[in-house]
């Protein structure tokens, strides 16, 4: 049986029924991430989860253990938030002690566990420090901080990092990854950040609109979407769609049946910007971002699509410059007129 198991979960606000009916089985030690568009009700789930909101339907089991309606504080769970809600008037080391504190726990187990999770987070000298005296970055440790100490049987993470900047976004990443490398706590995350998904899940669970869409490995979300939703949902830039109004006729050809009337999806790295004429599509640059390690080439065809190729050499085209696309359509994807996956 897994570890942390969701039946069913329901959650009304109102008569807005945000969460519909999700089954999930979570297996201890395994990384989750909630993905999904703005109010697809990820936070919400989590908040289910660590007993922040009331249950409507459904039921939540924890290792053998009906926890549906538990308050959140006996559930064992413990919740880093975007906005790290730590207490500003006392210490890291009292921040970081507090919970253990109000549960009795004796203060040299109590030190001996701070002192701990200083050093796995590389705050033992900032442990006197108050809140406001230390970067985001170091805020957000020290919210992480005061969850490792409780050893909760899960970790629940809300976006986490949103109010850190790019870099040190980067590295509190490769922090987490770390500390779940090392632990092996069971976790489940919330984010909006393609790369944060891709990177730090075991599993990533794609939601939308109250339901999940598809869970897979971070790969396998990306290699084999389920429907037209997922595939653009994973991955940046995302997944190229011609309609099928938009296909040159090489596509048309291929078509399996079932996609007739639908769409085709190529990965942006399935696509060639060719000068020769090589290609199956002809069309225009419109815009050439060069990021450094690889380039996107943006191309209007003359069927009226809107390309991105993404290629790992420098370019010399320029916009306006006419190209045509080679089109790598052993590796396309195929949608039916309701975004289904169509085998080729
Ligand atoms: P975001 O990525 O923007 O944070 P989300 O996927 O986390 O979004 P939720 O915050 O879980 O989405 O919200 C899910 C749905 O429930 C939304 O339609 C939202 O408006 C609604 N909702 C969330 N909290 C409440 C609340 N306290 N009262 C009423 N409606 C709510």
């Amino acid at each position: 049986m897994a570890y942390l198991q969701l039946q069913g979960l329901e959650k009304f606000f109102g008569e807005h029924r945000a969460i519909k009916g999700i089954d999930l089985d979570i297996q201890q030690g395994e990384f989750v991430v909630f993905v999904g568009p703005s109010g697809c009700g990820k936070s919400t789930l989590l908040r289910l989860i660590a007993g922040l909101e009331h249950i409507d339907g459904g039921s939540l089991t924890l290792e053998d253990r009906d926890i549906t309606h538990l308050p959140s504080s006996k559930r064992d769970l413990a919740m880093v938030f975007q906005s790290y809600a730590l207490y500003p008037h006392m210490s890291v080391a009292e921040n970081m002690s507090f919970a253990l504190k109000l549960a009795n726990v004796p203060k040299s187990e109590i030190d001996a566990k701070v002192k701990k999770a200083a050093e796995i987070l590389d705050l033992t000298a900032y442990l006197k420090r108050t809140p406001k005296e230390l970067s985001g970055g170091q805020r957000q440790r020290v919210a992480i901080g005061r969850a490792i100490v409780r050893a909760p049987k899960v970790f629940l993470f809300d976006e986490p990092l949103s109010n850190l900047d790019a870099a040190l976004r980067g590295q509190t990443r490769v922090e987490i990854a770390k500390l779940h490398r090392d632990l092996g706590a069971t976790t489940i995350y919330v984010t909006h950040d393609q790369v944060e998904a891709m990177t730090l899940a075991d599993r990533v669970v794609v939601l939308r609109d109250g339901l999940i869409e598809q869970v897979g490995t971070p790969l396998d979300l990306y290699d084999n979407p389920a429907n037209q939703f997922v595939a653009q949902f994973i991955g940046t830039p995302q997944m190229n769609i011609l309609n099928h109004a938009q296909w040159p006729t090489a596509i048309a050809a291929m078509a399996p049946a079932g996609a007739k009337g639908g769409s085709i999806g190529l990965r942006p790295e399935s696509l060639l910007v060719c000068t020769d004429g090589s290609g199956n599509s002809q069309g225009k640059v419109e815009l050439i971002e060069a990021l450094g390690a690889e380039t996107l080439v943006h191309v209007t065809t003359l069927e009226g699509a809107h390309l991105v190729a993404r290629q790992s050499e420098r370019t010399s085209l320029r916009t306006g410059d006419a190209v045509s696309i080679s089109m790598a359509l052993n590796k396309a994807h195929w949608f039916d007129s309701k975004g289904r996956v169509v085998k080729a």
